[in-house]
């Protein structure tokens, strides 16, 4: 048998809506059998805490081996794994095709939905998943005020802490308030000559962080796209993109997401457009995440093909000779992270390409997880492992004096912030989206 796979990975739909998917027996048959593979293989131990769990509940059992292990306590490393794909796409070498068929990832979403199924998920989590429903909520004048208030109170933090699970310490993005929706004019015009590589027209998902938290972010996305002669259009009646829900294994609301937004974007698809968010979670889900839960959808796999992330479409535009390179201001020294969301979509460092076509800019890159994930770093008992997890991070974005810290991720840019301020004075460092640099250096 060969060490490792020397193919291309590739990946296995879901069965998700196959009896068996739910059944324990053959759950723990399939956890027993993968976790007796990473026991010898070990690779992953340094990536999150998922690994080490795992390690030290094989090490501490009486036989030293998985078959040590009690079966109630597999779900102490399900707990710890955020879905972030890193073991699946940078480590292990034995994804399909090897025959070991090691898909991490996916097997802790089975037992996510599994837990899910049988009723023991925490109201705390369906909670934060759902930020549709809390970003409408915001979207309340003096609703949003009291959130924010309450958000950022020392008395009501220690007692969401307390009650709800929610770490006190954890800085929550604010909400804006006023949405992305209904502050801008959801079209752009532009000239939309296709190149050979990107159409020259673009349907924006706007994503439930960027119409509710940062809608500025999405505002910068429609400025940098019209100042490229791109006309670009938002998606309309998008609901949230299911990444949450997935993390949390609701694979019925999943569905039900995406009944609502599948048939919203093909038109986008079928007419040409190239879409994209500014979220690489959303961007992940339309691209790989839906494709594999929905493989017999054709829409779903039409929209996969259409589907850019914004700097994936930046480069190669610029390659196709269409993109404005007449920048005006230098944004001289950026430590950029690059979220592990986007790392999974195997298109390379496009964003850091891009932002170095800027004169007078270098880019300090640190390609590790931040530990946050989209909510995981937001509960009480996962709050610490996400500081550990995201430790050398912190220490990598200071190295170099930047005057800007930048992510994909906003919220893992919050996380990063929140971390480094721990050790250092950031008063002279300014936290923007890789997007809004792109603003910046354009002079607009
Ligand atoms: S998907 Fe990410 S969090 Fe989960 S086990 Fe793999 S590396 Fe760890
Ligand atoms: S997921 Fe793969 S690389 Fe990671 S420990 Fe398991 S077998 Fe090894």
């Amino acid at each position: 048998m060969r060490e490792g796979s020397l193919e291309a990975p590739t990946r296995h739909p879901l069965n998700w809506e196959d009896a068996e998917f739910y059944k324990e027996k053959p759950l723990h048959e399939e956890m027993e059998r993968v976790f007796d593979i990473c026991h010898g293989c070990r690779r992953c131990v340094n990536l999150c805490t998922a690994f080490p769990t795992l390690f030290d509940l094989i090490d501490e059992s009486a036989t030293m081996e998985v078959d040590g292990v009690a079966k109630e306590d597999y779900s102490k490393v399900v707990d710890k794994c955020y879905l972030c794909d890193m073991c699946y796409m940078s480590k292990c070498p034995y994804v399909p095709p090897h025959e070991w068929n090691v898909d991490f990832p996916h097997l802790m979403l089975r037992a996510k939905a599994q837990k899910f199924k049988n009723g023991q998920t925490k109201f705390r989590d369906k909670l934060l998943s759902s930020t549709d429903a809390l970003g409408k909520l915001s979207a309340i004048p003096v609703v949003v005020q009291t959130i924010n208030a309450v958000n950022t109170n020392k008395v009501t933090r220690s007692i969401m802490d307390k009650t709800l699970g929610i770490h006190k310490d954890r800085k929550l993005p604010k909400y804006a308030g006023k949405t992305f929706r209904s502050s801008m004019p959801i079209v752009s015009v532009g000239s939309s000559q296709d190149g050979q590589r990107t159409p020259g027209k673009v349907a924006v998902f706007v994503t439930c962080y960027v119409n509710y938290n940062e809608p500025n972010i999405g505002e910068d996305l429609f400025k940098v796209l019209e100042h490229n002669q791109v006309m670009a259009v938002a998606v309309q009646k998008e609901a949230c993109c299911g990444m949450p829900k997935l993390e949390l294994g609701d694979l019925e609301a999943v569905k039900n997401l995406k009944e609502k937004n599948i048939p919203q974007m093909v038109k986008y698809a079928q007419e040409g457009y190239a879409i994209m968010t500014s979220v690489p979670s959303c961007t992940l889900m339309f691209k790989q995440e839906l494709p594999l839960l929905f493989p017999d959808d054709e829409d779903v796999q039409l929209v996969a093909k259409a589907m850019f992330d914004p700097f994936e479409y930046f480069v190669m535009r610029d390659r196709d000779g269409l993109l404005n390179t007449d920048f005006k201001e230098s944004l001289g020294q950026v430590s950029y992270h690059v979220p592990c969301h986007l790392r999974v979509q195997n298109i390379g460092l496009k964003t850091k390409e891009m932002l170095e076509r800027v004169p007078g800019t270098t880019v300090n890159k640190v390609e590790r997880c931040s530990g946050h994930d989209g909510t995981w770093g937001v509960k009480k008992e996962y709050f610490a492992d996400s500081m550990k997890i995201g430790r050398p991070v912190f220490r990598q974005m200071h190295e170099e004096a930047p005057k800007y810290i930048s992510s994909d991720c906003a919220i893992a840019a919050t996380h990063i912030v929140q971390g480094m301020e721990e050790k250092h004075d950031l008063s002279d460092v300014k936290k923007r989206h890789p997007i809004t640099l792109l603003r910046i250096a354009y002079g607009l």
